[in-house]
């Protein structure tokens, strides 16, 4: 699919009058269209519910849109269960409106969570007794399921479920909702994430295929009232020029078909469907802004940039592809071969390697694409590098700034207690 920046040239030279480069923005009007495409293709299941999955665009005004539009959150930590709370998803303001899927997960969490009424999603077995003797077990609860082994569609592998920390076998699933059921749980759900960034239709009615089945034999097997299944993430985005996006609604259908022959002739057609995606509710609607600020002839052609890896980790992390469009230089020719650098003392802080791209000049903008979830998040310090701004395009065209950058009394805020610090603005 031909990649499309949703800010030209002439809008970013407006911006950066008010905010400097580098910095994240994001699409309102795309994050809107595409929930209201989410909560249409699953509109015929009466209690899904999308909850997002924090970790991938913690920014709360970005997850306030998503409120409209009647979705939760996922949460993995403390921090994201405050931030949740302060947003009003705790079980004082919305019912049901926190997920809680972490794994290895601290007491302390697992005592808040149950404070804000988040549905727990246990990750391990042992976490029964655990939950138990830490926060007690509540009414509603979920576990997480791992098969094992390779997660395939059709003849394809698409993860390893059996290499992931994640979740427990089946044979644990079928003790755990005994033990719970005996425990006093009304409510169960069964939740897996079995494959990451899948750009295929195919994915959640497949994975749903294998839940919904389990479904129905844990509730042969223990009689558990299984009130919800939750998909969580995985449904990907086309990094790269040459794929197609996934077709949400295609998806919403595809499940619905497996729902029908699996859970409604089992007697379980009022299960509540659940999603906890991040990457596809927001990746697509959020670009990282850079400038060229300097070129290097050497044995390549380098071109170094105002942000780093310390902005977007991806492509340092895992040799991720993020596509990038010179503002301005849309419409020609990618006859130049660059490195896009940061400027880290890591050779590894490269956006873009041996990349085709049109002249870059000193002072040109790049559109980093698909920096809208897992991007900002995983922003770190490394080499004193400063956290950027986050900025909201609306709908009407205005900007608005969501989240400021960080400042070198930021960055040394944890060392308050040493007096030379002290008078750092
Ligand atoms: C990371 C994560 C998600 C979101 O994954 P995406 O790939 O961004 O859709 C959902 N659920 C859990 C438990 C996760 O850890």
């Amino acid at each position: 699919m031909k990649k499309t920046p949703f800010v030209t040239k002439e809008q970013v030279e407006e911006i950066v009058k008010t905010y400097p480069t580098p910095f994240h923005i994001y699409d309102e009007k795309g994050i809107r269209e595409n929930a209201r495409k989410v909560k249409e293709a699953f509109s015929w299941n009466k209690g899904f519910r999308e909850y997002f999955a924090v970790k991938a665009t913690p920014n709360p005004f970005l997850i306030q849109i998503l409120k409209e539009y009647g979705f939760g959150v996922d949460c993995s930590s403390q921090t994201e269960l405050i931030m949740a709370d302060k947003m009003g998803f705790g079980c004082d303001q919305m019912k049901d409106g926190i997920m809680f899927s972490s794994n290895a997960t601290p007491a302390e969490e697992f005592i808040y969570a149950k404070k804000l009424g988040a549905i727990i999603n246990l990750d391990d077995f042992t976490m029964v007794d655990f939950l138990e003797k830490t926060a007690g077990i509540p009414e509603k609860i979920c576990c997480r399921y791992n098969p094992g082994g390779t997660f395939k569609i059709s003849t394809t592998i698409m993860d390893n479920p059996g290499d992931a920390k994640y979740g427990m076998t089946k044979e644990q699933m079928i003790e755990a909702f005994k033990i719970l059921k005996a425990k006093g749980v009304k409510e169960f759900g069964i939740h897996a994430f079995l494959a990451s960034n899948t750009v295929t239709n195919e994915y959640y009615p497949t994975l749903a295929k294998e839940l919904f089945a389990l479904a129905v034999e844990l509730k042969e097997k223990t009689g558990a009232n299984i009130t919800f299944i939750n998909l969580s993430g995985g449904i990907g985005i086309p990094y790269t020029p040459d794929k197609e996006p996934n077709d949400i609604t295609v998806i919403g259908a595809a499940v619905k078909k497996v729902f029908e022959e699996v859970l409604v002739p089992a007697g379980l057609g009022d299960v509540a469907l659940y999603t906890e995606l991040g990457r596809f509710m927001m990746g697509p609607y959020g670009a990282l802004i850079t400038q060229a600020i300097h070129e290097k002839h050497i044995y390549k052609e380098y071109i170094g940039c105002d942000a780093c890896a310390a902005n977007l980790m991806r492509p340092a992390m895992y040799g991720a592809y993020h596509h990038i469009t010179v503002l301005g230089k849309e419409d020609q020719p990618c006859d130049h071969t660059y490195d896009i650098t940061g400027s880290l003392c890591e050779n590894n802080d490269k956006f873009a390697i041996d990349r085709k791209l049109p002249k870059i000049d000193m002072g040109d903008y790049l559109f980093i694409h698909d920096a809208g979830a897992h991007g900002f998040a995983m922003g770190y310090n490394y080499n004193g590098k400063l956290r950027s701004a986050e900025l909201l395009l609306h709908t009407d065209g205005s900007v608005q700034m969501i989240r400021r950058a960080e400042t070198v009394k930021d960055y040394l805020a944890t060392f308050d207690f040493c007096d030379i610090f002290k008078d750092i603005e």
